[in-house]
């Protein structure tokens, strides 16, 4: 008889392992206690995957012989520790699909920041040079799904931490860990170690045939890289001046100190020739570097790849030139943190829009930056008292509007030729908008809408 596999919850990572199981000649069920979505529900009916939902029946789930848990279910759910209880494994996905990758590489990358822009450019320097490359995980495709197509040199993979807590023997070729902040703490008994712990599962099976990359700037991931033995070859990267280390920035440069095997290296590259702005995305920039790097893809061919990148949309992306200013949609930067690192990676002098539902924002870690970039704030939100408070008395120029239209107006009625307009909210977007994405996509069509109408006014 075949092996039953369990796959709990139907998205894109379940419904992948199905298919996957499938293939492998296990007998699947899948459960979801929601609704699925109407193609997923295809993809089952159409391999004749034996599935149910809106509910978990228990006598089809504890006969299993290995479960594979959806990253959305936490460990603490009845039905989990059933399992568990049981003896029964259960695996998260990338594990499942990790068995079954032969002979190709795999890049995991993960951090609290930067997971997506660093495995889109990993993948992208590697398509450049020319490799058959598959990018999955949080970021696109389930890596399950992508393992049953097959034929792939490497898999580059966006990891999350519910993701690693499933693992068992999960050894990616690169590991990268991007940095460590407190974030998903209600996932870890609001306990910041655990967290911690978590990300650092990327590292547990490495030995020193494979690499991690790390970032030096985040003292969270060198304080516990100090207290363990890790196997693997060793990576550092920083976004100041540290010769030390294997990537750092100096004098507007990118320096790569690489060694691998016996090959000493090293590399400089002007940071015009990378395509991504800011320094955060000097970091993530480092990171895909050296993966490619470890992975012995030619120099040359990294340097076309970082040049000819774009980052997916609303994280610091470029729109539009109007009267020489430019706009910029950075509305992916939801909290302080990222702010910081927009403010500080644009040139020139900023007309900043920021705005929406506060998670109790402290202004005070921008407050020096927004003093010296910033000409004028355009709050754009329901209630925007936490913006107004802090920096009423701090600029010039304020104004509050309920719209991206009104804002982009406003804007440019302000901007000068070599200013910045940047919408970088610092907050969630629901007070006025579906999500973020519906926040850039109204700020940039607004962008658009304006160029259009001056230039009808101007022929
Ligand atoms: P993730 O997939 O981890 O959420 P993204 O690449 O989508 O990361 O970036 C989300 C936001 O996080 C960006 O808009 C930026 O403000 C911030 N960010 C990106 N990379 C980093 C980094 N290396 N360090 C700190 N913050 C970052």
């Amino acid at each position: 008889m075949n092996e039953r596999i369990v796959i709990l919850g139907g998205g894109e990572s379940g419904v992948g392992a199905a298919v996957l199981a499938l293939q492998k000649g296990y007998e699947v069920f899948l459960s979801d206690g929601g609704n699925l979505a109407s193609e997923r529900r295809r993809v089952l009916k159409s391999q004749k995957i034996d599935f149910e939902e809106g509910g978990h029946t228990e006598e089809l789930i504890l006969n299993a012989s290995v479960v594979v848990k959806s990253p959305g279910i936490p460990d603490s759910a009845p039905l989990i520790k059933k399992i568990v209880a049981k003896g029964i494994p259960v695996i998260s996905e990338i594990e499942f699909a990790y068995r079954f990758i032969d002979k190709a590489k795999v890049i995991a990358i993960t951090g609290t920041n930067g997971k997506t822009t660093t495995s889109l450019l990993t993948y992208h320097l590697l398509k450049t040079a020319g490799y058959k490359v598959a990018l999955g995980g949080n970021v696109g495709k389930s890596l399950a799904g992508l393992v049953a197509k097959g034929g792939y040199h490497y898999y580059v993979v966006e990891v999350s931490s519910f993701q690693l807590d499933g693992i068992v023997n999960f050894r990616p070729d690169v590991a990268v860990l991007l940095n460590i902040t407190p974030d998903h703490l209600d996932r870890y008994e609001y306990n910041f170690n655990k967290y911690i712990t978590s990300k650092f599962r990327i590292v547990e099976n490495l030995t020193n045939e494979q690499a991690f990359i790390y970032s030096a700037d985040s003292e969270p991931v060198t304080e516990e890289i100090s207290r363990r033995k890790i196997e693997a070859s060793m990576f550092a990267m920083s976004a100041s001046n540290n010769s030390k280390l294997n990537a750092y920035l100096k004098d507007e440069h990118l320096i790569f100190n690489f060694q691998y095997k016996e090959d000493r290296k090293q590399y400089q590259i002007p940071i015009s020739e990378v395509s991504l702005i800011g320094k955060h995305n000097m970091v993530n920039s480092m990171a895909a570097v050296l993966s490619a790097l470890n992975m012995d893809v030619p120099i040359e061919k990294i340097l076309k790849g970082l040049k000819s990148f774009k980052n997916a949309p609303h994280r610091l992306e470029f729109v539009k030139e109007i009267d020489g200013a430019a706009y910029i949609n950075d509305s992916k930067a939801t909290n302080v943190d990222s702010v910081y690192y927009a403010l500080d990676g644009v040139k020139g002098k900023i007309i900043w829009i920021a705005g929406g539902i506060d998670k109790g924002n402290d202004y005070t870690q921008i407050e020096k930056l927004v003093k010296k970039k910033v000409k004028a704030l355009i709050c754009m939100g329901k209630d925007n008292r936490g913006l107004t408070d802090f920096f009423g008395s701090k600029l010039d120029m304020i104004a509050e509007v309920d719209s991206a239209k009104k804002a982009v107006e406003q804007a440019h009625e302000w901007a000068e030729k070599g200013d910045v307009v940047l919408l970088s909210p610092a907050c969630a977007s629901f007070d006025l908008f579906n999500n973020y994405e519906d926040r850039g996509d109204k700020f940039k069509s607004a962008v658009n809408k304006l160029s259009k109408k001056l230039k009808v006014n101007e022929a």
